[in-house]
């Protein structure tokens, strides 16, 4: 029951699983299908050479496979141009890059909107930045199932407002927000807008151009793809408003001893050695999602999520944090400590997530000090629920 046809496609779960783990943390990071592995064994194997450099073939030929990442990421995000996909080193790296880039376009008294429920990357560079520039950080509160609160947003957007930068999809409470809804609102007032598309892009293609947004930020790692990679989508015009940020080789035009000039985006804000077969991996990443039948992976998660609410919607006093969308589920145990609850868990082989899960400003409005957080993949199947709920059984016995 509830077999992932995609399971043997990847080997992290099948040895993990044959070391008696059973893998629910995918939101956090997620197993990468042989493919990805071969691609990066293939660019190492095959001789690694530094990209946008050389001339000679090894050089040539890895940036070739590095720009064709690019065009591949800009066609899986519907961008106008490859021009418009910055490569950094992950979500929490392109969200710095913004605040960094962006800080001059700023001045005292202008307000930064971000949500109640944004992880710590997408809530600290603005908030530092904001402490830097004398700007006003405004929160927008949640609805009760947790979302963004649309009628207070409306009222807290305003023409103070210069940037709106807003989860897609929350990483502990597992909902989309109403980003269209909040893009507009944003637009309206002439704000600059940043989606934090890092959960978000794992559940389903999102169209930049449709979205409208100015920019959006991704995490290959969590897209099944390598580590150690991002995505950072600008729309051109947006582009043009950023400063440079990180100074070296590769991003620079013309440089005498005191004074240089600097290429525009994207190879203009990646400056350095860039992580060359990580990129040139998260393309054969792309590559194998795809060729999914994407409608198959999504009602398979859809199923997986259903067992998952069903087994905790049976047991006595645990309480699910807000109502999720996605094949995720945050809870606590009514008495319990959760982190008691997850080292019994994880002794029995259970690999799930438990703390603040990096939102500790929206744990603490939930009055909670951590949560249990099981996050599944395309991957996991009926067995590995059914593992989960045995061993939670066993442990709610154990500490009631
Ligand atoms: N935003 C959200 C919503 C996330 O879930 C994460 C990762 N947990 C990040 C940002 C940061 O991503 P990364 O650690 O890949 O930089």
């Amino acid at each position: 029951m509830l077999d992932s046809p995609w399971r043997a496609d990847f080997p992290g779960i099948l040895a993990l699983a044959g070391e008696g783990q059973t893998y629910l943390d995918s939101a956090a990071t997620a197993q990468k299908p042989q493919v990805v592995l071969d691609a990066l064994l293939g660019y190492y194997s095959g001789g690694a050479a530094n990209v946008h450099r050389a001339q000679h073939l090894p050089g040539e030929r890895a940036t070739r496979a590095f720009e064709a990442s690019r065009l591949a990421a800009a066609h899986w995000l519907n961008a106008a141009s490859s021009d418009e996909i910055i490569f950094t080193r992950g979500s929490t790296e392109s969200l710095n890059l913004l605040a960094y880039s962006l800080e001059e376009t700023f001045s005292a008294g202008d307000e930064i909107v971000i949500s109640a429920l944004e992880h710590h990357a997408n809530l600290l560079p603005w908030q530092q930045l904001a402490r830097r520039k004398a700007l006003k950080l405004v929160v927008l509160p949640l609805d009760p199932l947790g979302a963004v609160d649309l009628h207070q947003a409306a009222t807290l957007i305003g023409p103070r407002t210069r940037l709106l930068a807003v989860s897609q999809l929350s990483n502990v409470l597992g909902r989309w927000q109403p980003v269209r809804e909040l893009l507009a609102l944003a637009r309206a007032h002439g704000a600059l807008t940043v989606i934090d598309g890092a959960q978000g892009a794992v559940h389903g293609r999102h169209d930049m151009q449709a979205m409208g947004c100015d920019f959006y930020v991704c995490s290959s790692h969590k897209l099944y793809g390598p580590d150690g990679v991002g995505v950072l989508y600008g729309r051109r015009a947006a582009l043009a408003q950023l400063r440079h940020w990180q100074f070296g080789g590769e991003m620079v035009q013309q440089a005498d001893y005191h004074s240089a000039s600097f290429r525009p985006a994207p190879l203009g804000f990646e400056a350095g050695t860039p992580p060359i077969a990580g990129v040139i991996a998260l393309g054969a990443t792309l590559d194998y999602l795809g060729g999914l039948d994407a409608a198959a992976v999504s009602g398979h998660e859809a199923a997986l999520h259903l067992k998952l609410l069903a087994g905790l919607a049976a047991r006595d006093g645990i309480q699910l944090l807000g109502t999720p969308h996605v094949a995720l589920a945050s809870f606590t145990v009514d008495g319990l400590h959760s982190s008691d609850l997850a080292h019994l868990l994880s002794e029995q082989g259970i690999a799930v997530r438990a703390g603040h899960h990096c939102a500790m400003p929206l744990m603490n409005s939930l009055g909670l000090s951590g949560a249990i957080r099981v996050s599944l993949g395309l991957y996991n199947d009926g067995a590995d629920l059914e593992r989960f709920f045995s061993a939670l059984d066993k442990s709610l016995e154990l500490l009631r």
